[in-house]
């Protein structure tokens, strides 16, 4: 095909675009457009990615896939340089039964980041006191921590440990080709209708009705949803208990940075990638209806807007999310009007500095015995939810030219200049990322499905359960694996109850 690229970085101008595809499609003989199938895939993220790479295995070489990327490949897998060194800037942390990003790092030649052993301090902060500080003793912590909280702490514990065991049911149902038209569907071959009730009710009401301490809640679990979600304890309570894991031991992230696997996934998935932004998709008329996709021009000059088809596929996976603020893409000729994405994203502020933290401020007399990762419990006159040191994304030990943490600061709202200063005593170097950055989880949450309309699927539904990369894999393979089984009619591989081998 002419002028096409594959994914290492190539940028392709919307006019040589619209060019390649109206000559493309003038040479293509009717045998081939016949022939093979015709995907386009709208977001180059973890869910456009991973979709394309699970798309190439199922359809095969002859599929002709086509990817469209707006932005940087990797989505909210970015990075920020700040001080010399490269940082992750959004989704960083990783657990270790997410067996699909598990499976990447391993298939792809990335390998994980080490981690930190030394000179690491949580604490928990409430807005004028610290209610816990770690030991640099694992063995104190713990015990501190059981003398604090009793034994909600196993409790919560063991939940979680029950919810991740669920979660890896979805691995074996999709390795056995089983997909799932809704998110319902997905939560339901987890855990049953009680995983669905999860998004439908707050994780604050959960905890309650299980007799867990207001004390806890208030400062364990909220820890957790206002530093993964920048949310309080009345969020959902499925993406409550993802935040929950997101504060276990052994996360992990890539060596070298998490984007690497969007970037590595596409080139396996041997797509072709266009640098630009779809702003429309129409559905095509006639015997063999498909979809076209539009691309518009920036404006010219005189401020007109022109737009053009960019390519007709058979299938369209749409790997962005349809929400106010976010991807905003225009629906044409359905019959039933596509609109219904009215719940908002949550926004979250990223800023790191390069520079000293005021310990004072936080009621120490010397910088030894501030936490490093400084965890808050509610909103606070700093107006933060979190302030953590970073490490770079090719953190190695023994490497100390790559060792310098940066502090990273979780806010709703941009940080002003005084509420800088009085978080830090000097400032190098200062870099804010502003993200929508996931939905803002209000119960009882809309689960949508993963198809729109006949050939036209949508991956980023899956984040209404919960937000995480590994929720996304799971939305993007289960979207190739339900592409794939309607493509070719295997209906007993679609929404079918899984029942796991026995020994019996
Ligand atoms: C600050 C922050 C911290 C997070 N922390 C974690 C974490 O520690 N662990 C974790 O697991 N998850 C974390 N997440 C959540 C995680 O990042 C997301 O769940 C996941 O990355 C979503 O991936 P996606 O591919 O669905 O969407 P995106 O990554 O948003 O990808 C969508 C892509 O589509 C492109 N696009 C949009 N519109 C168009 C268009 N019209 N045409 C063409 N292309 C278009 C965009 O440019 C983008 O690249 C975090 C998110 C943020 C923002």
């Amino acid at each position: 095909m002419a002028l096409t690229v594959l994914s290492r970085g190539v940028l392709i101008a919307p006019f040589c675009l619209a060019l390649s595809r109206f000559v493309c499609y003038a040479k293509e003989s009717e045998q081939q457009a016949e022939s093979a199938v015709r995907i386009g895939v709208i977001g180059a993220g973890i869910g456009g990615s991973s979709c394309s790479f699970y798309l190439r295995q199922l359809f095969g070489k002859d599929a002709e896939l086509d990817v469209y990327e707006a932005g940087e490949i990797g989505g909210r897998l970015a990075t920020v340089s700040i001080g010399g060194h490269v940082y992750e800037s959004g989704a960083t942390v990783i657990h270790p039964k997410n067996m699909y990003m598990q499976r990447f790092v391993r298939d792809l030649g990335l390998k994980h980041k080490d981690r930190p052993t030394t000179g690491k301090k949580m604490g928990f902060y409430n807005g004028e006191e610290f209610v816990f500080i770690e030991s640099q003793w694992s063995v104190v912590t713990l015990a501190k921590m059981f003398w604090k909280y009793g034994f909600d702490l196993l409790k919560l514990r063991k939940a979680v440990g029950v919810l991740i065991e669920n979660f890896s049911r979805i691995y074996d149902v999709h390795d056995n080709g089983i997909a799932y038209t809704s998110v319902e569907g997905i939560l339901n071959a987890m855990g049953g209708r009680e995983y669905v009730n999860l998004t439908k009710v707050s994780l604050a009401e959960v905890l309650k009705e299980h007799g867990y301490a207001d004390e806890f809640v208030a400062d364990m679990v909220s820890i957790a949803a206002r530093v993964n979600y920048g949310q309080q304890t009345n969020m959902s309570a499925f993406a409550g208990e993802v935040s929950l894991a997101g504060v276990q031991g052994g996360l992990w992230s890539v060596h070298g940075g998490n984007k690497q696997v969007c970037s590595r996934l596409l080139e396996k998935s041997k797509a072709t990638l266009y640098k630009s932004t779809v702003s429309g998709i129409k559905l095509a008329k006639g015997d063999k209806p498909g979809y076209y996709l539009i691309i518009a021009e920036p404006p010219d000059k005189n401020g007109n807007i022109s737009a053009h088809v960019a390519g007709k596929y058979d299938i369209i996976v749409i790997a962005t999310p349809l929400h106010h603020g976010k991807t905003d893409l225009k629906f044409k000729s359905f019959p039933k009007e596509i609109t219904n994405f009215p719940d908002p994203f949550h926004r979250t502020v990223a800023t790191y500095v390069d520079g000293e933290l005021n310990f004072r401020a936080f009621g120490f007399d010397s910088k030894e015995d501030c936490p490093t990762e400084i965890l808050t419990t509610r909103d606070n006159k700093f107006g933060i939810n979190s302030v953590a040191h970073n490490y770079p994304v090719d953190y190695q030990k023994g490497k100390t030219e790559t060792q310098k943490p940066v502090w990273k600061v979780f806010s709703r709202e941009p940080l002003t200049d005084n509420q800088l200063g009085t978080l830090f005593t000097s400032r190098k170097e200062t870099k804010v990322v502003d993200w929508l950055a996931y939905p803002h989880y209000d119960p009882p949450d809309t689960l949508s499905s993963f198809e729109l309309h006949a050939g036209l699927y949508y991956i980023n539904s899956v984040e209404w359960a919960a937000s995480a990369m590994e929720m996304v894999a799971v939305g993007g393979r289960n979207t190739a694996l339900l592409a794939y089984n309607k493509y070719h009619g295997l209906n007993d591989k679609i929404d079918a109850k899984w029942k796991p081998k026995t020994e019996l």
